[in-house]
């Protein structure tokens, strides 16, 4: 099979569909692998390397007419135009943007979002969201720490001793783990907020401190268990409760990680300005929701500015849309590892492509075919 990896037009966009790695495994089952020239640039992946393990370097317009494309974003309408009707398209395509994939059934395409896979044993190794998710929590760390002009561990040293910072992170899913995980391994102290109670345990394996906010309805007891894995958005009696205790340690914390999502809606406000208020000069948040708070506004924080860093009330509030794209080489790494995963269930070992009847996991991802929306 032809198989072509474009360059990601998306701004911003500094990830890669196919690595080296996973272009040499693609060539040894058989395919024709197909590299836009600099695809891998800015993943620290030069076309020589692609060649290196027999793929051909092309152009734009040759990458896009293959008739297996991976990508990292959605096409845009001018990729959509260079992509022939009936080819096959893999990337993270987001599920929930209806017009953005009527025009991939339109432009007749067999599209897969890999987001839509189930959070399952066996769909972990192609699990997108984790993957690049485990990253931004790396690097939300990182950035804070960056901008932060305090320490995080502890110092005892001859001219006196600092404080370990204080780290408080909303929404402990994958990125949120690694968050805590990372934001240990530098020393700080950490507390952590979910509405999943399921998540206490894992937030102090990681030697964490979980905040807790008792379910005290039937009604809150049933949204906190969730739908397959994710959160269910809470009742406002909870709500109410969860930032009460949210906001005492939002005032005492140096560095606040918000992650918290409900897939399909808006982000949760989780801390308000006057809780930005209440933080220490100098102090930094690092909302992962931003640009998916309220009408695409704001993210966990009102005052979260989209792809932007601003400081507002002594507080550098850090809104930066697409952490992992600043990690390039490991999150490409991982991402093509998921992809060529996938195409295990789609594309037989004779090499020709083809839609298992049964996978759930297949039927989870495929979003338009024939023409025709499969998601509504
Ligand atoms: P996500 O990005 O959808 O959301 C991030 C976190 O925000 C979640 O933990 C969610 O509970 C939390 N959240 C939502 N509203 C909140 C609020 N008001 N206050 C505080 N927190 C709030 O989550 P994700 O990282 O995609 O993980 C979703 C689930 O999938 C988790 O249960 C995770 O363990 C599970 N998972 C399972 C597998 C697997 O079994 N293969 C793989 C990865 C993740």
């Amino acid at each position: 099979m032809n198989i072509g990896v474009p360059l990601e037009t998306y701004l911003g966009e500094t990830r890669v569909a196919v690595t080296p790695e996973t272009a040499k495994k693609l060539k040894a089952q058989g395919h024709t692998v197909k590299v836009q020239s600099g695809a891998g640039v800015a993943a620290s992946a030069p076309d020589e390397a692609y060649a290196a393990v027999g793929a051909e370097i092309t152009d734009r317009a040759g990458a896009l007419a293959a008739e297996l494309v991976l990508k990292v974003r959605s096409p845009d309408a001018d990729e959509l135009a260079l992509m022939k009707p009936g080819a096959v398209l893999v990337g993270m395509l987001n599920p929930f943007d209806k017009p953005g994939l009527q025009a991939l059934a339109s432009a007749g395409l067999t599209a897969f979002a890999l987001e839509a896979a189930p959070r399952t044993t066996r769909a972990q190794s192609m699990d997108v969201l984790s993957s690049q998710a485990n990253i931004g929590g790396y690097k939300a760390v990182m950035m804070a720490a960056d901008r932060y002009q305090r320490l995080f561990p502890m110092l005892m040293t001859a001219a006196g001793t600092i404080k370990a910072a204080r780290v408080v992170i909303l929404g402990v899913g994958v990125a949120g783990l690694q968050a805590i995980a990372t934001a240990k391994r530098l020393g700080a102290v950490i507390e952590a907020s979910d509405v999943r109670p399921s998540v206490k345990e894992q937030v102090e394996s990681l030697g964490a401190k979980f905040i807790e906010v008792p379910y005290e309805t039937p009604e809150e007891k049933e949204a906190a268990e969730g739908v397959g894995g994710y959160a269910r958005p809470m009742p406002p009696s909870w709500l109410e409760r969860q930032k009460v205790e949210v906001a005492k340690r939002v005032a005492q914390a140096d560095i606040v990680i918000s992650t918290a999502l409900i897939p399909g809606r808006a982000a949760p406000v989780l801390i308000t300005e006057e809780m930005v208020k209440s933080m220490k000069p100098g102090s930094v948040i690092v909302d992962m929701a931003a640009g998916r708070g309220p009408d695409g506004v704001g993210g966990n924080c009102p005052l979260t500015e989209t792809g932007q860093t601003v400081k507002k009330h002594g507080v550098t509030i850090i809104g930066e849309t697409n952490l992992p794209a600043l990690v390039a080489a490991d999150s490409s790494s991982l991402y093509a590892r998921n992809v060529l995963d996938f195409l295990k269930l789609v594309v037989t070992k004779e090499g020709a492509f083809a839609i298992p009847a049964d996978d759930d996991i297949v039927a989870a991802c495929l979003m338009a075919q024939g023409g025709e929306l499969k998601k509504n």
